[in-house]
């Protein structure tokens, strides 16, 4: 089976369609999306339709949840909250009745999905370190966890003695005995310094695994966010990938 797997589109059109378009030569049998589909950018219904467009399974992200009224946005930066605002006025009933119906983790043969860490996935914790995978490679039973939410991509490894390594090079070949953690990166407001929209590929056949970048039209995106009465902030950090 081949899994196309992405996060954190964030609203952003150009880059998920941009996205999509990447996975069209890999072979894709079955899309997962690891939660964010809204807030920051300036077409969360597309957003929202073009996931389901592509039969994806979705979990829920902080964001998405914060733009349904599920989640107090009281831990939000204010340029968070107020696109979380803007975004709940336009996500019409439809949209939020999708948001309502993600749950917070998914797990399916040999891979689990959770936005933030499986160890407390409705506190969104973020995992940026070997420590903070730790705390999720404690509670996983399956092989290898896809999470999001920090928008930095890159895998952690915990091999059969349980040292944890990181690594940002892929592909990968995955080893018996071993666990994975892999940040799919964000597709729509990556924040590792590189612009181009992320997004993984997961052959569970050949136990590989790939991180990709795709260029989008990010000035077009960034436009859109400040036409929007968005934070101008929110589109000027597209361009530098922070
Ligand atoms: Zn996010």
């Amino acid at each position: 089976m081949r899994y196309g797997i992405f996060s954190d589109a964030h609203s952003n059109i150009e880059a998920l369609d941009a996205v999509i378009n990447g996975y069209a030569g890999e072979s894709i049998d079955r899309y997962l999306c690891v939660g964010d589909l809204v807030g920051y950018g300036a077409n969360p219904n597309e957003c929202v339709d073009r996931v389901r467009g592509l039969s994806a399974v979705s979990i829920a992200g902080n964001h998405d949840w914060a733009c349904i009224g599920k989640l107090s946005t009281d831990y939000f930066n204010p340029y968070a909250r107020e696109a979380v605002e803007w975004t709940a006025k336009l996500l019409d009933g439809p949209h939020v009745r999708y948001l309502e119906s993600l749950q917070l983790i998914f797990q399916e043969d040999d891979l689990t999905l959770v936005h933030g860490t499986l160890d407390e996935p409705a506190a969104f914790h973020y995992c940026l370190d070997e420590d903070g995978a730790r705390d999720t490679f404690n509670v996983l039973a399956e092989r290898i966890c896809f999470v999001g939410h920090s928008h930095v991509a890159g895998i952690f490894i915990r091999d059969a003695k349980g040292k944890i390594r990181y690594t940002t090079q892929t592909p990968i070949v995955l080893q018996p005995g071993y666990s994975y953690v892999v940040n799919v990166g964000s597709v729509g407001q990556p924040r590792d310094g590189d612009h181009r929209a992320s997004f993984c590929v997961y052959d569970s056949s050949e136990s590989s695994v790939a991180i990709q970048r795709v260029g989008y039209d990010v000035a077009l995106a960034r436009k859109k966010i400040i036409h929007a009465g968005l934070p101008e902030m929110l589109g000027d950090r597209l361009l530098t990938g922070r």
